[in-house]
């Protein structure tokens, strides 16, 4: 059976992906790097040979790069932008990530990161550049026309900053280098043109390529990161193949070499102290973990050690729920601060499941998908918390019962599986702190740290959980899935998601987006009043919220039978399908948005009724529930 699965997935897939890249082109990117690092003065030395594939139909006369690292110096952006949103206090704290804080501001000559070029050539000619603090701009002197390759080779010399944020040198945890951002990386450029975003904080897009990249350090230092080892019984550590007789040469310095294919960033980190443990996923990649272990604790080498055996037991689910993982290996490995996401990597500072579910779902929705994270950051952050209690909840339910882990969490979550629950207790405060923000904000420019964070993690993992009651669980699965294959290396936008989503569902969802990203209004139902009318019940709904939702309504009468009455919304022009075959449901015509209430009515007396309730399973974020349930006071 699994051969056949097999021998018919990529042809499957194959075809997809000739079909979607029809009508999106996408930008093509091949860095050759050689990087030769002094462990003694924290600087490296870089060169860079960067093929790039120009498939857009335009003439592109200038391009830009990022040089993320010169944001740690004093007075950068990053710095400023922390420090301000510091004046504000949002429940009592400042409104600044507490890892930057006004460290920026703090550092010295030698604790501060910079990237400097030394020279920049097109097709062997040098070109003008010109250095915006974060942002290369270089002005070509021949430009590049549509459907045409050029060549740019850049020398650089880069100093690793003291651990700010995401990458740095000497983090508090002892980790010597987590190496993100860490070379000039060519701007995304697509169909609405360049996009320059400087290094504020917020996060990344890229454009898709391969990477070959050659780092020359000392030779006790143990890497991990993007990409495939191809020198792997000349560095050993681990990499080596089974039984193979490690050969180091007798240099000073090793050079690690790794390959990445069809990744848009590459991300490394090196230490003396690294442990490594690896684990083959059965059909699936190879797992590594680096990681210290410095605090030499029991309980930190079994957490670490614990992530081998959750990625064995998740990811058939993880491939049958979110699509099939490309690559040949991910790593886990102990970074400065708090978890990131890169391609094929991750840099986390602990072994905690929580932090390594959610980086680990991000390999779909950051390394596969790649939305803008600074226009959509809720599509990637959002759907990678929301996914990750699903995950995390697959593996709770594989260990036995009295397993320390299942424990822990199921006193964690107050009953599974609803494990989702925390992101709408979230939503639900940041919408009622008055800094909400619409989720259309560029993720640089929210008033306040606190509502780009909620919003983006939250609110984005309520609108994948609610268009569950909206199109029902199975589709909304589906759409997944779909999502996934349509998508990939693609860089969809949220118009992107709503069209996979209506075309699964068979139903309009634009509104959904419209209230929910580009808007904050919020949604309230109420159960109105009740009477009796020929023999027959009514019952009035009120919308009080802005937003309209379609209203799920279960009946439980004395007898113990239920019923649902189901009103799908007016914008939807379509009804989901039924959920629990178990529960009768009754659909009704649809609700206009337009009219603050609608009657039902229901063939049974009230005085058969027990209770009645909107939305049983939670799902719609209703953010006042006191008015959705009604027990019949007769
Ligand atoms: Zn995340």
């Amino acid at each position: 059976m699994k051969k056949y699965v097999a021998f018919f997935l990529p042809s499957l897939l194959t075809s997809l992906l000739i079909q979607a890249q029809t009508d999106k082109w996408q930008q093509r990117v091949k860095y050759v790097m050689e990087i030769n690092m002094d462990v003694n003065t924290n600087r490296f030395t870089g060169k860079q040979k960067l093929e790039y594939t120009n498939n857009s139909p335009d003439t592109l006369k200038k391009v830009f790069y990022h040089l993320h690292w010169n944001a740690f110096q004093p007075n950068s952006m990053m710095d400023v932008r922390s420090q301000e949103l510091g004046k504000t206090k949002i429940n009592g704290s400042p409104d600044w990530d507490r890892r930057v804080k006004d460290r920026i501001s703090q550092l010295k000559e030698d604790e501060i990161g910079y990237q400097k070029i030394i020279s920049f050539n097109a097709n062997g000619t040098p070109q003008k550049f010109i250095v915006h603090e974060t942002i290369l701009e270089v002005i070509l002197n021949r430009p590049i026309l549509p459907k045409s390759k050029a060549v740019f080779d850049m020398e650089f010399e880069t100093q690793v900053p003291v651990q700010i944020r995401r990458s740095g040198r000497d983090a508090a945890n002892g980790v010597r280098y987590s190496m993100s951002q860490w070379y000039p990386k060519l701007c995304e450029y697509d169909a609405e043109g360049w996009h320059p975003t400087p290094y504020i904080a917020r996060e990344f897009y890229g454009v898709w390529g391969d990477f070959d990249v050659k780092i020359s350090i000392d030779k006790n230092y143990i890497l991990g990161g993007t990409g495939y080892l191809q020198n792997t019984n000349e560095i050993g550590y681990g990499y080596e193949l089974a039984g193979a007789n490690v050969k180091r040469p007798n240099t000073r310095k090793l050079t690690w070499h790794f390959l990445a294919p069809n990744v848009h960033d590459f991300v490394w980190a090196a230490d003396p102290d690294y442990k490594h443990l690896k684990t083959q996923i059965s059909s699936g990649p190879t797992i590594h973990i680096l990681y210290r272990g410095v605090q030499k604790s029991a309980v930190n080498d079994s957490a670490w050690k614990q992530i081998l055996d959750f990625c064995i037991k998740v990811w058939p689910f993880l491939e049958k729920q979110y699509g099939q993982y490309p690559y040949k290996q991910y790593s886990f490995i102990e970074g400065g601060d708090g978890g990131m996401e890169y391609p094929m990597a991750t840099l986390i500072n602990s072994g905690d499941l929580g932090s390594a579910s959610h980086e680990l779902m991000h390999s779909w929705f950051q390394g596969i998908l790649a939305n803008n994270e600074s226009i959509y950051p809720w599509l990637d952050e959002g759907f990678s918390n929301w996914s990750q209690s699903y995950v995390l909840d697959n593996y709770i339910q594989q260990l036995p019962k009295e397993h320390e882990t299942r424990k822990f969490y199921e006193k964690k979550f107050e009953g599974l599986p609803y494990p989702i629950k925390g992101n709408y207790d979230l939503y639900f405060s940041l919408a009622k702190s008055g800094k909400e923000e619409p989720l259309t904000t560029h993720a640089d420019h929210f008033e306040s740290y606190f509502a780009s964070g909620a919003g983006a993690y939250y609110k984005g993992a309520v609108f994948i959980e609610q268009l569950s009651y909206i199109v029902g669980k199975e589709t909304r699965d589906k759409i997944l899935l779909e999502y996934y294959r349509r998508w990939r290396f693609k860089h969809p936008t949220a118009e992107d998601f709503i069209s996979v989503a209506e075309k699964q569902s068979n139903m309009k969802l634009d509104w959904y987006k419209e209230y929910w990203i580009n808007t904050t209004k919020t949604i309230d139902y109420g159960i109105d009043s009740l009477w009796e009318e020929g023999g027959k019940s009514k019952i009035r709904l009120k919308r009080i919220g802005k937003m309209p939702m379609p209203v799920d309504l279960l009946i439980e009468y004395k007898d113990g039978s239920k019923q649902i009455a189901y009103i799908p919304m007016y914008l939807m022009f379509g009804a989901k399908p039924v959920e629990d075959p178990n529960v009768a449901r009754t659909v009704y015509e649809s609700w206009k948005w337009t009219h603050p209430t609608y009657t039902i009515e229901v063939p049974r007396k009230l005085s058969e009724m027990r209770t009645m309730e909107i939305d049983a399973s939670q799902r719609m974020a209703d953010i006042e529930r006191r008015n959705n349930k009604l027990d019949i006071p007769w």
